[in-house]
């Protein structure tokens, strides 16, 4: 967290939390989001999922609980396949815990069932991959049943994965009381905080692919939001739709109309609405492809745009500059290959440099953080959750937090 940045007004979550139970000497269920990357060797290549999800389970031992870990990771479509295995995670969070994590071979079942009946106050186990159970994604009432049976409470810090009707998000709630993690409060004060109540100027800065992935967010936040800059491939629909020419740069054609609807929407309400001046062209999207910087009136046929350009770096750093509050979802440009990374990490530096409380919402953009080199804690708060960071910002709700126990 920035020190000397704005305080955020944050979201008010009516739900129960840890805090509002008695955990001592009561067997938690806490669902968590160790949905790591891996390698092939199947080392983590990025644990802050599992460092996020420190304080609940930090506070949980300190209070003398018993604690059940569990998670999914990848898409093992309901059979056990072991490079899916949540084996790895147990060893780092025992490195992170500094303390024993017993990693148990499946979720439910009789030696699961055993094992947790030996469990201490304060005691760690992590439960193997939820989706080795074709259950867990079919929100089976049977199999919500069998692991409801191993807890007291219900714990959701699994920002990540609240915005699926899975069974350990929101089937088990309907057998056991179920308060949220801090993870979870959190990402909902930081996000809910932003789309409610705004600190202005409020800037949207949006990237990615595509249009059609962010148009809920646009229209959601179009009454709170002063300025809105978008650069990424979704730009050149916009840029499309305003009448360039964009050569062979991503463009899609079904969303011509609504891109020039927003612009239209944007102007009447007094928004200002920034667009890349110019871009990164190459004919292939490759390491070491050719490329040039053009404005964006002169992207050459049979070119694609594939990063914003110095001259839009600096129109998009001085239009960030009065803001007090910057939510940034989605790169500028295609940042995982080298000569297209240049207008994300320098848009990154701009964020973190910014006098405000800047938020990043999860997915690529926090890799892009991370790759351009910024410290996490020069940003106010880096959302760890892709698609249910944008279902909250779009103002729809999260299946996870709508089943958690209402505050009495
Ligand atoms: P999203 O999941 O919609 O935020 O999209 C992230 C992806 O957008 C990244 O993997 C980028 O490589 C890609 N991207 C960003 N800018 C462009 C661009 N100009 N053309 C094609 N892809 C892009």
């Amino acid at each position: 967290m920035k020190n000397s940045n704005p305080e955020p007004i944050k979201g008010v979550l009516n739900k129960l939390t840890i805090t509002d139970l008695d955990i001592k000497g009561k067997r938690l269920f806490v669902r968590a989001d160790f949905n790591v990357p891996l390698d092939e060797d199947l080392n983590i290549t990025d644990d802050r999922r599992i460092r996020s999800t420190l304080p609940t389970i930090n506070y949980a031992i300190d209070e003398g609980a018993k604690i059940i870990l569990s998670s999914h990771l990848g898409r093992p479509k309901g059979k056990v396949e072991p490079k899916y295995s949540l084996g790895p995670v147990a060893k780092r969070l025992q490195r992170l815990l500094k303390k024993e994590v017993t990693f148990l071979p499946d979720c439910i079942g009789p030696e699961v069932e055993k094992a947790v009946s030996e469990m201490r106050e304060g005691d760690v186990v992590l439960l193997e991959n939820l989706r080795f159970h074709p259950g867990e994604e079919k929100n089976d009432e049977e199999f919500s049943k069998a692991l409801s049976k191993i807890a007291d409470y219900h714990i959701n810090d699994a920002f990540g994965a609240s915005h699926r009707a899975h069974a350990s998000i929101v089937g088990i709630a309907k057998f056991l009381t179920s308060a949220a993690g801090f993870l979870l409060r959190k990402e909902i004060e930081y996000l809910q905080g932003v789309v409610n109540s705004p600190v202005r100027p409020f800037v949207a800065l949006l990237g990615g692919a595509k249009v059609s992935g962010k148009i809920g967010v646009l229209g959601n936040l179009q009454d709170k939001v002063d300025k809105v800059i978008v650069g990424g491939g979704m730009a050149f629909t916009f840029l499309k739709a305003m009448g360039h020419p964009v050569g062979d740069s991503l463009v899609e054609n079904e969303m011509l109309n609504l891109a020039k609807d927003i612009i239209d929407k944007m102007k009447a309400k007094g928004i200002k609405f920034y667009l890349p001046v110019d871009c990164v062209v190459s004919q292939t999207i490759e390491p070491g492809a050719e490329t040039k910087i053009v404005p964006v009136q002169e992207i050459p046929n049979g070119w694609k745009a594939l990063d914003i350009g110095p001259a839009s770096v600096r129109l998009f750093a001085e239009a960030l500059g009065n803001a007090k509050t910057i939510l940034w979802n989605g790169p500028m440009g295609v940042f995982e290959i080298d000569a297209f990374s240049r207008g994300t990490f320098a848009i990154a530096r701009a964020v973190s440099d910014a006098y405000a409380l800047t938020i990043v919402g999860g997915g690529d953009t926090d890799l892009a953080v991370t790759r351009a080199g910024i410290s996490p804690e020069s940003i106010s708060f880096i959302s760890t959750g892709g698609g249910a960071s944008l279902q909250l910002l779009e103002g729809k709700d999260l299946p996870g937090i709508a089943a958690l126990t209402d505050k009495p």
